[in-house]
Formats: structure tokens, sequence, C-alpha cells
């Protein structure tokens, strides 16, 4: 992919096959009307927005890459993995998600049940109202439904008091392993990335060990600039990426207009001296 002055990647964000709240073909419309040439629509654990947005991409003229961003549990914790330029028709992919998913089902249930001793009813179907895609609940979800019900006044205030890890309504999901999500990516013939890194709480021994594994086990690049992350965090991660070799990405993480952070394209661009991600694509 030659690049241009008006060259502008953005390679995270969500549709309403996961937790945003536009058609991936109005992602697409968004992206392209804010200056992107290039596009990956990565949703949590699911493929299924991928042709609407690979075609819409192709009618707007902006490269595209598939992409999916996976839920893992790593140390103890929830680590995601974002997937880039992946064979969406590819089966151990299919089957992967298709477990994260079902599980997604039962948390669902065991949140609802959770919230509803904590006084909130109703909140599973509350959820189910908000999602696009019933066979992908997210925490999201939850959230929207208890700040339109007035239980909070804001999505933050509903992770912060409920939803969050180690508050009371927080059910840890059955995630996949670190190796299991490489795996899976890889037999689609994509690059594995970790998502957003300043946003776990791991300890720097645990960062250290987990970017180390991740590399061992063929993960390539790294979120650097990302909606996710403050201007000081830019630094950081480009930092581990020159550290560890990894290749440089970016991405808004753009979920809604009201909601997100970083709108599609609103990203300032990464330090030069990085090797972007898009380099890998072929
Ligand atoms: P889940 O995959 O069901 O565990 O939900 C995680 C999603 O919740 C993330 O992808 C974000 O979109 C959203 N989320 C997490 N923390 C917050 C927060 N503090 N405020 C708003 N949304 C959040
Ligand atoms: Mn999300
Ligand atoms: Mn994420
Ligand atoms: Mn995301």
């Amino acid at each position: 992919m030659t690049e241009s002055l008006a060259f502008k990647a953005d390679l995270h964000c969500h549709s309403t096959a996961s937790d945003g709240v536009l058609a991936p073909a109005d992602v697409a419309t968004r992206a392209h009307a804010n200056g992107v040439t290039l596009w990956s629509l990565t949703d949590h654990d699911e493929i299924r927005g991928i042709p609407q947005a690979a075609e819409t991409a192709r009618s707007l003229g902006m490269s595209f890459v598939a992409g999916i961003e996976i839920s893992v549990t790593w140390a103890e914790r929830t680590l995601h993995v974002v997937g880039l330029n992946i064979d969406i028709e590819n089966s151990g992919l299919n089957e992967g998600l298709e477990q994260i998913r079902r599980d997604r089902q039962v948390r669902a249930r065991l949140m609802a049940d959770k919230l509803a001793e904590l006084g909130i009813s109703g909140s599973y179907e509350g959820a189910l109202s908000y999602a696009g895609n019933p066979n992908l609940l997210s925490r999201t979800h939850f959230a929207r439904y208890m700040v339109e019900q007035g239980h909070c006044k804001s999505m933050q205030e509903v992770f912060d008091r409920y939803l969050a890890d180690g508050k009371p309504a927080y059910v840890a999901g059955e995630w996949a392993g670190l190796d299991q999500a490489l795996e899976w990516i890889h037999a689609a013939g994509g690059v594995a990335v970790i998502a957003h890194p300043g946003r776990y709480k791991y300890s720097r021994r645990e960062f250290t060990t987990l970017f180390r594994t991740f590399k061992l086990m063929g993960g390539k690049g790294i979120e650097v600039v990302t909606g996710s992350h403050t201007p000081d965090q830019y630094h950081q991660y480009a930092n581990v990426a020159r550290q560890y070799g990894f290749l440089a990405s970016c991405g808004s993480d753009f979920h809604s207009p009201q909601e997100s952070r970083m709108d599609l394209g609103k990203l300032p661009p990464m330090p030069s001296d990085l090797v972007p991600v898009w380099k890998a694509f072929n």
C-alpha cells in the first residue's frame, strides 16, 4: 500500500454487529467522510459485519481489511487481541468465536441475576433491546440500558459502580486463551495486535511476560495510537514497539458518536520511525 500525505489509517472500531451503535455501512461512511483511507472494522468476537463493511468501503473507494477484536483471558484478566487482514471464512476462527459468543449468553444471564439482586430488574431483556446482534451481548449493552433507566447518569458510572472488574455485578467471561486467539488469527492469515495496552492493570513484570509471550507465539503488533490511550501512553507504547520490534497499529476504537472518546479518523499520526502494521498486509 502506498502512503501519501492524504493517507489515514483507522484499524479499530465497532458496529452493531457487536457493541457499536452504527451499522457497518454507516461506520464505513463515517470513516470515509472523516478522511480515512485504510480502514478495518474490528467487532468484538464477531465477523458478521464484515461483508457489509467491505462492500461499502469498496463502493466508496476506501481500502479495507477484515478485522476482529478477540476477548482473551491472560493472567486472570481480560485482554483484547485485534486480528487484522483475516480470512473471515476460516473455520477454526469461526468455531472459536462461536464458543466465545455462547459464553457471552451465559455471562449475560449471570450479570442480570447479580443486577437483580442489587435492585436492577429486567436488565437481560433491556440489554438485548440495545443489542444489534442478539448473539453478542456486551457489558456496553447493559450500561446503555442502565443509563436509560436512570440507574446511573453515565456509562462510566455504570462501570465504576457495577460492571467493572471487581464491582458487584461483574462476571468474568470465559474467554479464549492467548495461544488460541493467536492460533485462530494466524490460521485465518491475519496479523495479531495487542489492543490498547494502556488499559490493562498488569504489573510491570506481567507486561514484560505478556510482550515476550505474545512475540514468541508469533504476535506482530501493538496499538500505539488509540482512542483508549492518553498522549503520554502514545509515547510509552511507541517505546514498547521499538524495544520488542512490534509493528505499530492505530485505531479510534469508535463505538458511537455520543460515547466515543475519539471519532473515526481523528487520530494523530504515529511516530514516523515506527513500522506500521499495514506493512504486513498483502
Ligand atoms: P465486554 O466485552 O462485555 O466485557 O464489554 C467490554 C466493553 O465495555 C468494552 O469493549 C467497552 O466498549 C466497554 N467499556 C469498558 N469499560 C468502559 C467504561 N469505563 N465506560 C464505557 N464503556 C466501557
Ligand atoms: Mn466495546
Ligand atoms: Mn477493547
Ligand atoms: Mn474495541
